[in-house]
């Protein structure tokens, strides 16, 4: 299988090797002290547990598309994620649950088990990345979420020293987050999912990928349908990378959709009077969720907004920030993501919160 994550200039062109802006899809971050591949669970594991016995700080890092890292790098040892593999460990008459290494680049498994009529994922094609990295924000496209699927996950704990297995229920799953985002205690090794036989999707619940299908909300629509409709939407937006298009030059969503408790929302709601209602969707508890896109927008930051060193919102989508010139820094690209936070919060009194793991870096 190809190796499909960002990789460094070799040859006449050579950057540092050690720059982890080689290694993220933001191309941003500084110099690491020391960077170790892992081809495999106990690879991955040696290298963190020999991290640990010099005493250095460690990052774990598959993809580079969820992570902001600071100009200054990491001062330890990158565990770099690359160890590949998928098997079928219990199966029935109307379901397949597969084991995947933490290092499966996303797509080719959302393609595999597309092709292979498993229907529960193909909503999250086109979703860069690792398979091991979607446990950690609970990762969610065109309504629907990992932790749908996810039965377990196979961890090694830092804090025991142990390798063992957390059941989907004790994951902390929630929007764009489990107990495993902004921890470093476990490192993801392989992850399993349970997935429906069937040549159908499950139920469409977004909306505009009900319209692009030409079906009602609720409705199923053959697995390769689906992810085709998905891999188009995305492309329209610079949601998939694309070395050509530098609006893929991101993160995604820079910042989250803010959850907001009922007082706020109408607070929201009054100062947004004038101009309209923001698009929102009720949550559990009473909280409602409200588009942190809209809310960019209306407070001034439209598409293609430039920001200091040639950081710039996406010419297509006003959630990425992107390091559209190539030539952006992390200070950059915060500075921007500042700029947007105190605008919005100025205007609507709502305050957005990043959705990356920043790395040696704040907003
Ligand atoms: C163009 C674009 C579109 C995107 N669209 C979406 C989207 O629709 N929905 C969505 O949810 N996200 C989206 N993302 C964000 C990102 O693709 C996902 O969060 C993805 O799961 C990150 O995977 P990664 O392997 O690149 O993780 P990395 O960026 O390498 O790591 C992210 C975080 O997870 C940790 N981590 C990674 N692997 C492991 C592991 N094995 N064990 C422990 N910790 C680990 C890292 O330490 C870091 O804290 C998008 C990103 C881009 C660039």
């Amino acid at each position: 299988m190809s190796d499909v994550y960002a990789q460094p200039t070799t040859g006449a062109d050579a950057t540092d090797m050690s720059a982890l802006a080689g290694y993220t899809t933001l191309r941003m971050g500084g110099p690491a002290g020391r960077i170790v591949p892992g081809a495999s669970a106990e690879e991955i594991v040696r290298a963190v547990r020999d991290a640990g016995t010099r005493d250095e700080p460690v990052l774990v890092l598959a993809g580079g598309s969820n992570v902001v890292i600071g100009d200054d790098g990491f001062p330890g040892t990158v565990v770099l994620v690359r160890s590949r593999g998928l098997r079928v460990v219990a199966e029935d008459a109307d379901t397949v649950t597969v084991r995947v290494e933490a290092g499966e680049p996303w797509d080719d498994l959302v393609a595999a088990t597309v092709a292979n009529g498993w229907s529960g994922l193909e909503c999250l094609s086109g979703v860069p990345g690792s398979t091991g990295a979607t446990p950690i924000q609970n990762v969610g496209a065109y309504g629907q979420e990992v932790a749908e699927t996810i039965t377990g996950v196979e961890v090694y704990d830092r804090a025991e020293g142990t390798a063992g297995r957390v059941a989907a229920a004790d994951c902390g799953f929630a929007y764009r987050s489990s107990i495993f985002k902004y921890s470093d205690r476990w490192v993801v090794l392989s992850v399993d999912f349970r997935l429906t036989r069937s040549p159908l999707s499950g139920p469409v619940r977004y909306a505009e990928l009900a319209r692009a299908l030409g079906v009602e909300v609720g409705d199923r629509v053959p697995l390769a349908d689906a992810r085709a409709t998905v891999l188009r939407l995305r492309a329209g937006k610079g949601m998939v990378l694309d070395a050509g298009d530098p609006d893929t030059r991101s993160v995604g969503s820079f910042f989250t959709n803010p959850v907001l408790d009922r007082a706020a929302y109408d607070l929201l709601r009054a100062r947004a009077a004038d101009i309209g209602e923001p698009p929102s969707w009720p949550c559990p508890g009473d909280l409602v969720k409200v588009s942190a896109a809209w809310l960019i927008d209306k407070a001034g930051f439209g598409k293609g907004h430039p920001g200091p060193g040639g950081a710039a919102i996406s010419s297509k989508h006003t959630l990425a920030l992107t390091n559209r010139s190539g030539r952006a820094t992390t200070a950059d690209l915060v500075a921007l993501a500042r700029e947007i936070r105190d605008g919005v919060h100025a205007r609507f009194g709502v305050t957005l919160h990043p959705e990356p793991v920043l790395v040696n870096c704040t907003i």
